[in-house]
């Protein structure tokens, strides 16, 4: 694989190049970190919205809505639908998503699902990656909206610069979102469907878990939409914008961005270490025998490896 060319193409805005650059992020190749050499320098400049919530609650409606909203704008938006379980991807996931079609031959949006089939670090690891080759093709907004509300999902959301955890009614109470983490990240909160009875009641029962919260500096709003109307877009992008504004204007942007890269520079030290370690471990036939003979203890035995494991080539 030319790795050199896609860097190339995907520099240059090519969406088949952009493509296979994801493909290759999915698949974990040894080609990504070529990849990710050619491509930083030129990332950055792309802002981050997260839309994380229970399958169903319409993520994928306000997808579509916020890509409408952007394009009238004058923005380009790159949509990274993220499936942590699923193995399909390129189409798999979005094959049920009609209402995505009507973007599908605007040259200003790229549409694309991901599932982690090779990436050691899995899907936490995988989509800052692939987000950056959306970044560097020079997509001015992307989306990145996950499936569920599990840890993976939480840690891809605390991964945007603007976290937006939707939810509707009859689709999962707050108190479960709660207990995964999610609130803690959220920097926006939806109450999607709106046009149905109960949203005013998950609205009323979220703003008070958060009054139970910590004080922060920036208190997430709670704002209700109905995606199938189309209402409440225009006021779910503005809050999106003040937030940014807030970022920008507090520091916590650079900052925010600053503790991400090196989270996910330890996880991949970790990664490495980990797949070398277990390389190490595989050729040595004699450690499970030690163990078991009780000659050697497991911690003894994990100071070992560590050694081995720095001094072994890669
Ligand atoms: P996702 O799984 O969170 O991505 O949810 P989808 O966007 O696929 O929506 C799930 C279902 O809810 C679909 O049948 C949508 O048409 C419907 N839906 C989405 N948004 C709304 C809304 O605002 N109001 C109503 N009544 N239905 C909606």
């Amino acid at each position: 694989m030319d790795v050199e060319a896609i860097v190339a193409g995907v520099l240059a805005g090519d969406r088949r190049a952009v493509a296979r650059a994801i493909s290759l992020v999915e698949d974990g190749r040894p080609e990504l970190e070529a990849l990710s050499a050619g491509i930083y320098p030129r990332t950055g400049r792309a802002a981050t919205i997260g839309l994380t919530g229970a399958p169903g609650v319409g993520k994928s409606s306000l997808a579509t809505e916020l890509v409408r909203a952007e394009r009238e704008g004058g923005r380009s938006v790159a949509v990274l639908a993220i499936d942590p379980t699923s193995p399909y991807t390129g189409g798999a996931l979005l094959g049920d998503r009609v209402r995505m079609q009507e973007h599908a031959t605007d040259p200003g949006v790229f549409i694309r699902s991901m599932a982690t089939r090779g990436h050691l670090g899995g899907m936490a690891l995988a989509a800052p990656e692939a987000v950056r080759v959306l970044d560097a093709a020079g997509y001015d907004e992307i989306v990145v909206e996950t499936v569920g509300v599990g840890q993976a999902e939480v840690d891809v959301a605390a991964a945007t610069d603007t976290a937006v955890v939707v939810l509707a009614p009859g689709m999962g109470d707050a108190v479960q979102m709660a207990k995964a983490g999610i609130l803690e990240v959220a920097d926006l909160f939806v109450v999607n469907k709106a046009d149905r009875d109960g949203a005013g009641e998950v609205v009323r029962e979220l703003r008070q878990m958060l009054h139970l919260g910590a004080a922060r500096a920036w208190d997430p709003p709670v704002l209700q939409t109905s995606a199938t109307e189309r209402e409440g877009i225009g006021e779910l992008l503005a809050a999106i914008a003040e937030h940014r504004e807030h970022l920008r204007k507090s520091g916590e942007l650079a900052s925010k961005r600053r503790a991400r890269l090196l989270r996910e520079v330890e996880s991949l030290a970790a990664e490495r270490f980990r797949a070398r370690a277990a390389a190490v471990l595989a050729a040595d036939g004699a450690l499970g025998g030690e163990l078991e003979a009780r000659r050697i203890d497991p911690y003894r035995a994990a100071a070992m490896l560590e050694h081995q494991t720095a001094a072994a080539p890669e």
